[in-house]
């Protein structure tokens, strides 16, 4: 199966009002509460594609038990490490056209849990083939954890797939221990190699994956929104286009982007068809308002349209 890893999952609560009134009372009759954190988007994109799927993490009190009601609904395998902290609620007031965010930061975890989560991890190994890891580190990780759940992953030959960012990404990047495949979008990415990247110009794409930082990653997915994305498979370097869609809601997109190439590399696919099914995944996601949700009925049809040009 494909394990997933969301090291800081959420409840993640829509509030959709006419109009937000500061210092004030809201009152809100449509709430919508969901199991939430970019790993868990990956995890039901995975299960909409019919794969076996494992979510693992941690996760801890009222919001944790929560968070696994959620999963036991949508019929998804979990073997949490749970804490004695409380899981974070991450709350979304959608208004007048805008939304307002608030995050929690979660639960501050100790040396402990590190110790700990690194045992439940161990053991979940013998049963995966595949492995993502995507998003954020509790408070209290060290910034190279992810750099520990890749080594051991890479003893056992188990492809990493990571999506995350900034000081997590880097520290994996200039380790011994690599991950197998990365997708920053072009921002991510960006801030990663300190370099001004034009979606565009292919000559600009090309300079980007092939920044010394990126020198030892077998697969690299630049994620572009709209203009589809950019990859380097070893030495070879793929375009890839998708059609103009109706975007309801992009966010997630970049999670059941993962998502695909998970299953992908879990069903040994030819790089094609792996950059064909990531992006229809990801346009899927966009074209509907609930995060992490694709219709897998539209498949086929998107599927078709996505051109994918070796260069
Ligand atoms: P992230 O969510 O990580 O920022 P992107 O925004 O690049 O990642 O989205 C991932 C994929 O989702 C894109 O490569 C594309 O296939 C699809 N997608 C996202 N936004 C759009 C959009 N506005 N129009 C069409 N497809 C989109």
């Amino acid at each position: 199966m494909i394990l997933t890893i969301t090291m800081n999952p959420s409840v993640d609560i829509s509030y959709p009002l006419n109009k937000l009134a500061i210092n004030d009372i809201n009152r809100v009759s449509e709430v919508k509460k969901t199991a939430g954190g970019k790993g868990l988007n990956v995890t039901r994109g995975i299960k909409y594609s019919g794969i076996p799927v494992l979510a693992s993490g941690i996760i801890g009190g009222t919001t944790g038990e929560y968070i696994q009601k959620q999963l036991d609904k949508d019929n998804i395998n979990y073997d949490f490490y749970i804490t004695q902290h409380e899981s974070r609620n991450c709350i979304a007031i959608l208004h007048e056209g805008n939304q307002t965010e608030i995050l929690e930061s979660g639960p501050v975890l100790d040396n402990y849990d590190v110790n700990v989560f690194l045992e439940h991890y161990q053991n979940l190994l013998s049963q995966a083939q595949v492995i993502t890891i995507s998003g954020s580190l509790p408070q209290g990780f060290p910034v190279g954890f992810y750099t520990q759940l890749i080594e051991k992953a890479n003893k056992y030959q188990i492809p990493v797939l990571l999506d995350s960012s900034g000081k997590m990404l880097l520290e994996t990047l200039v380790s011994k221990n690599k991950p197998f495949l990365i997708k920053p979008n072009k921002d991510e990415l960006q801030h990663i190699i300190q370099m001004d990247i034009d979606p565009n110009d292919v000559a600009s794409l090309v300079k980007a994956v092939n920044h010394p930082l990126l020198n030892d990653i077998a697969f690299i997915i630049i994620s572009l929104g709209k203009n589809g994305a950019f990859a380097r498979c070893h030495h070879n370097y793929y375009q890839v286009s998708i059609p103009k869609i109706n975007v309801v809601n992009p966010v997630g997109s970049g999670d059941v982007t993962l998502a695909g190439l998970a299953v992908s590399i879990y069903e040994n696919e030819p790089i094609e068809v792996m950059l064909k099914r990531a992006m229809t995944m990801g346009m899927l996601n966009a074209m509907e308002s609930q995060t992490g949700f694709v219709d897998m009925r539209n498949y086929n049809e998107y599927y078709q349209q996505v051109r994918v040009t070796q260069i």
